[in-house]
């Protein structure tokens, strides 16, 4: 498959290098994500395809993908942004959104590409999946290296992430094309990892509060040791995010903002 990566040149401490972006060039470019109308990107892209792509799919409304759209329709009217809905955090972004289901079919150069819905990371992500060369373009689903953010207080559910990650798997795919980090040769065995790595943490937060009942804050303190403060809060967000998932199979609850296991 030809594949022309484009960095969105957006290093910071929530995107670790930055992001990618992936344009499938052709009588009618596509490009997996907006950037965040960094001139650099758009440069690039306009080098890549003179009169702009014809359409942009975004993964997820998240700003380090989605908040360059304005940008890109400023310098190309007529390219057409595509992505599932997310009303409260598409509006952030002024452009003439249309609607992506799942299972829809976009035609490219390379071949189909086929949209699935991936919730759990944000309740808009989707991955696109390229059948011929079973490659994923996975946005926000799969990290190497690293775990994926599940930011609960903000659309993040973990049931949901778990779900999607086991859809990507059933594709059976080769290879992972993600929005940061590295290409991802063995996806599978990412997502194997991931899946226990969510075991061990489900069994850490249970085994904490068969102690003692607690708040996320003391059980972020027990859970992680040695953590950076600038990582407190998204740690908070990932036990908050098992809390809420034990709490829908009735096996913790709260009272206030303290969680105590169902006995
Ligand atoms: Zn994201």
């Amino acid at each position: 498959m030809n594949v022309v990566t484009l960095h969105a040149a957006n290093p910071g401490p929530m995107t670790g290098s930055g992001n990618w972006t992936y344009l499938l060039p052709g009588p009618r470019p596509l490009l997996v994500d907006a950037g965040v109308g960094h001139d650099d990107h758009l440069a690039r892209l306009f080098e890549a395809v003179p009169g702009g792509p014809a359409t942009v799919v975004v993964t997820h409304a998240h700003s380090d993908h989605a908040s360059g759209a304005p940008a890109l329709h400023e310098r190309a009217p007529a390219i057409r942004f595509l992505k599932v809905p997310w009303p409260d955090s598409d509006a952030a972004y002024a452009v003439p959104w249309d609607a992506l289901d799942d299972g829809q079919v976009l035609e490219t150069a390379e071949g189909p590409l086929t949209v699935v819905h991936t919730p759990g990371h944000s309740p808009d992500h989707v991955v696109l999946w390229h059948e011929a060369s079973r490659t994923a373009f996975t946005g926000d689903l799969l990290v190497r290296g690293s775990t994926v953010v599940i930011p609960a207080s903000r659309g993040g559910v973990l049931a949901d992430y778990l779900h999607s990650l086991g859809r990507l798997a059933a594709l059976g795919p080769r290879r992972a094309l993600p929005a940061h980090g590295p290409v991802i040769d063995d996806p599978l065995a990412v997502i194997d990892a991931y899946l226990a790595h969510r075991r061990d943490r489900e069994r850490q937060v249970l085994e904490t509060l068969g102690e003692t009942p607690a708040t996320i804050p003391a059980l972020v303190g027990r859970i992680y040791r040695e953590l950076h403060p600038a990582l407190v809060a998204m740690a908070g967000e990932s036990v908050l995010a098992h809390l809420v998932m034990l709490e829908g199979q009735a096996r913790v609850a709260r009272d206030g903002a303290t969680w105590r296991l169902v006995r």
